[in-house]
């Protein structure tokens, strides 16, 4: 049977409805010449192949897992992903429960591999799956690997969310006390709402914000800028040195200017 086969030098002529395993893992190896064959050639032999080629491969993927096929099906998925073929979570995800299934580590592995390959942006919910499978099959380290790596990934995203919630409260309360934004340091040509906004996140507003939600109440805040602070930053960073209470130290390109409980040690001539 397998040398007929062999012989052979298109899949699509392989009998679909066999169910021989050792015959499905050739089949899967016979997929890699056809991408490559001229397509003439492809197309005389059998052109519907060709079109729905992409589809066919991942419903043979997902059709390998629901056989348990796990070897054959990790080798199929492997081999589209380097073929440019976008695989979609679902299926990937069919795939780790196919390996999760087999009880292989080494497949699993695999799997993982495959997915952040695929899906660079995988959420943490598929992770912490992943985790849980190595876990189950008592790979603690992996496990461990794993969501140390997703943690990293989260803080920083999570810090910038912060950070910027934390600027746009800052400015609600000086707002408040009597800040209005003083847009001739805008230089872009924008209306005067996207003005106010530009000035909001000028980089020192962002870095005191930053400092706020990572230091203790009460620390003062060092930071160091390589420009000029502009009129309306020093004016902004006055007022928030009085709402939050914290001595701000700045130093910029000219000189240090320590601000605290609403004046500058600078008494805004720098
Ligand atoms: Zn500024
Ligand atoms: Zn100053």
């Amino acid at each position: 049977m397998i040398s007929t086969i062999s012989s052979t030098r298109f899949p699509q002529l392989l009998p679909q409805t066999h169910h021989d395993n050792k015959l499905k893992h050739f089949q899967f190896y016979c997929y890699a010449p056809i991408r490559n064959a001229p397509l003439s050639a492809v197309s005389t032999t059998n052109s519907t192949y060709v079109t729905s080629n992409f589809e066919s491969q991942i419903h043979e993927i997902e059709r390998l897992c629901e056989q348990s096929n796990t070897e054959a099906s990790i080798l199929l998925t492997e081999q589209s992903i380097k073929d440019g073929f976008p695989i979609q979570l679902q299926t990937l995800l069919r795939l780790l429960q196919c390996c999760a299934g087999s009880r292989s580590l080494a497949l699993v592995r695999k799997a993982h591999y495959l997915i952040t390959r695929s899906q660079p942006k995988t959420s943490t919910l598929v992770f912490r799956y992943l985790a849980s499978i190595y876990y189950k099959l008592g790979g603690s380290t992996d496990a461990r690997q794993l969501l140390d790596k997703m943690l990293q990934k989260t803080r920083p995203v999570n810090k910038r969310r912060e950070t910027y919630e934390k600027v746009r409260e800052l400015h609600k309360e000086i707002r408040e006390i009597g800040y209005l934004p003083d847009t001739r340091y805008v230089l872009q040509d924008i209306d005067e709402k996207a003005k106010e906004q530009s000035l909001m996140y000028h980089s020192e507003r962002l870095a005191i914000a930053f400092g706020l939600i990572s230091t203790p109440p009460g620390t003062a805040l060092r930071i160091m800028k390589n420009l000029r602070i502009c009129g309306d930053c020093h004016n902004a960073v006055k007022l928030m040195s009085k709402v939050v209470d914290r001595e701000i130290i700045m130093r910029d390109n000219k000189r240090f200017h320590h601000f605290r409980d609403g004046v500058c040690s600078c008494g805004d001539f720098w």
